[in-house]
């Protein structure tokens, strides 16, 4: 989600700066560019907080079992954790 949305925020980046590039940089390009900037800096802050609250599971190299990032071993075959 945060990746997806930070490529999105580049491309309109760079989408801006090409166009201010080739018209030489008027008033249009330059508010295009804030406003691309700005949204994308909420949107990337929205991301972050949103991704921030769920914990991804791990899976067991030995079981392909789901098993917790921060646990030091597998709870279904007991196979130390490889960090
Ligand atoms: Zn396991």
């Amino acid at each position: 989600m945060t990746a997806s949305v930070t490529v999105l925020v580049a491309a309109g980046v760079a989408l801006a700066l090409a166009l201010g590039l080739a018209r030489g940089f008027d008033v249009v390009a330059i508010i295009i560019l804030i406003l691309i900037v700005a949204v994308g800096g909420l949107g990337i802050a929205a991301a972050r907080r949103a991704g921030s609250g769920t914990v991804t599971p791990a899976t067991c190299e030995e079981c392909n079992g789901l098993i917790s990032p921060n646990a030091p071993y597998c709870k279904h075959c007991g196979a130390q954790a490889r960090a």
